[in-house]
């Protein structure tokens, strides 16, 4: 089986987009905490106090961008750094001849603008919810701000306050236990934006194909690739906004973009000059040969990997799913390819097989570079360079550390290490924050950012 071109599609998303970080970030804040002797680094939050958001605000006024405070605290017999935020990040981007192309080439461009195209031009810079022109003011955003930024349908960002405990010392769980990464916050970017799992909420086939976010939501996040559910603005996979911010350019291993809810920190596409850190993940091949991942029959989806994380163990037979390259239609009303890769069901764990892999099955590694674990955010390069998310793109599919009982996320319970056979929803009974069910299932296109 042929590489997902939607995939493919993904690349106007990355790229060169620059999102300019100005003095709005100030310098981070070093605030040096003692846990058994050893210094707790809190330096890579942007921590701001008094900028606001030009078009995002509160019932009270305006809301401050990034991080208001990170700290260090003790709970029980354990130390936690303590974040504090609004959600809401300082983002300008640079449009370039690519984005506006983009956004003018997305197929609903008709009805997604209300002029039919953007009203954004090369070398406007476009601070977060600035008026692009799109039609999408009949959510919440008039009140809140953001109107015209975002593609139809999506809700708009708006004050969180959330309030996150990240362990000090984040410890690898059991070996015999599994945590999946679920709906809605898996952990924090550096700048309090919210990180979400591959996962979108959606499936098709009675709850037995799971779409993923980066691919079935393509038209429904904003120009730095992120958006909101119930008004948590969140990224599900690499945002060049965020990497013009920590000051990612590619000569060295990523900094920090963020930290798991496990406590390990997430870092860049990076692991060194020019090298992407490679997933161990694998899109499967959905030829006649069941010994390798196949139905029986070429380009069916008719059966699921026993064990995604050993794919010699074979397939099951499942109710079909759509067959490679059908058309689905999203919630956003987009008809995309159902192309392989486009399902969590179409991936596998491949390890060491992989070409110049780096990373285990959670997405990270430890190279004892004095990084400890850590996550790195995935990219994959094609041969002409373009750069597009690869899977599982930031965390998971399973988290590598215990999540306390003060985590701002928590484990799926209901499944294991298994592909969501028997109809099992992998997402519903999420971590429920703020009490909603942070489903994305609600959002509508997006667009590509170059
Ligand atoms: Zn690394
Ligand atoms: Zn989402």
């Amino acid at each position: 089986m042929k590489k997902s071109k939607l995939l493919l599609l993904l690349i106007p998303l990355l790229g060169l987009t620059a999102c300019i970080g100005e003095d709005s970030v100030d310098e981070d804040v070093l605030i040096g905490g003692i846990n058994g002797g050893a210094t707790i680094d809190l330096s890579s939050w942007i921590i701001n106090d008094e900028t606001t958001s030009k078009e995002i605000y509160s019932t009270s006024g305006s809301v401050l961008v990034d991080v208001q405070s990170a700290e260090v605290k003790s709970d029980g017999d354990a130390n936690y750094v303590v974040v504090e935020t609004g959600g809401i990040p300082k983002y300008d981007v640079t449009m370039t001849q690519a984005m506006v192309d983009a956004l003018n080439g997305r197929p609903k461009a008709a009805t997604d603008f209300i002029s039919s195209i953007t009203t954004a031009v090369v070398g406007q810079v476009v601070t977060f919810g600035d008026d692009i022109g799109y039609n999408s003011s009949n959510e919440n955003c008039d009140a809140t701000g953001g109107a015209g930024y975002w593609p139809p349908g999506p809700g708009c960002p708006t004050q969180q306050d959330k309030q996150a405990y990240f362990p000090a010392e984040p410890t690898g769980i059991e070996s015999d236990e599994v945590c999946e990464t679920g709906l809605g916050k898996i952990g924090l970017m550096v700048n309090g934006t919210s990180i979400y799992n591959w996962g979108d909420g959606m499936s098709e086939g009675d709850n037995l194909w799971y779409t993923l976010a980066p691919v079935a939501e393509q038209y429904d996040v904003d120009v730095c690739g992120g958006h909101a559910a119930q008004g948590d603005y969140h990224h599900h996979f690499y945002t060049s906004c965020l990497a013009d911010l920590v000051g990612d350019d590619g000569n060295q291993h990523s900094p920090i973009y963020g930290y798991a809810a496990d406590g390990y920190p997430l870092y860049g596409p990076y692991e060194s000059e020019n090298t992407l850190a490679v997933s161990g993940w694998q899109v499967r091949d959905y030829g006649a040969d069941v010994s390798e991942g196949g139905c029986g029959t070429e380009g069916e989806r008719s059966c699921v990997l026993v064990d995604p994380y050993d794919v010699s163990k074979g397939v099951a037979q499942v109710d079909s799913g759509p067959e490679i390259g059908a058309d689905v239609t999203t919630l956003s009303g987009n008809t995309l390819a159902a192309d392989d890769g486009y399902f969590y069901e179409d991936h596998y764990y491949a390890g060491l097989s992989v070409t110049g892999v780096q990373l285990d099955q959670h997405n990270g590694h430890d190279t004892n570079d004095g990084k400890g674990y850590h996550y790195h955010i995935t990219l994959s390069a094609a041969d002409d360079g373009k750069l597009s998310p690869a899977f599982p793109y930031t965390i998971g599919p399973n988290f590598k550390g215990e999540l306390a009982s003060n985590s701002i996320s928590e484990c799926d319970a209901a499944l294991g290490d298994m592909p969501p056979m028997d109809g099992m929803p992998p997402m519903d009974g999420m971590p429920p924050m703020d009490g909603m069910p942070p489903m994305d299932g609600e959002m509508p296109p997006m667009p590509p950012r170059p």
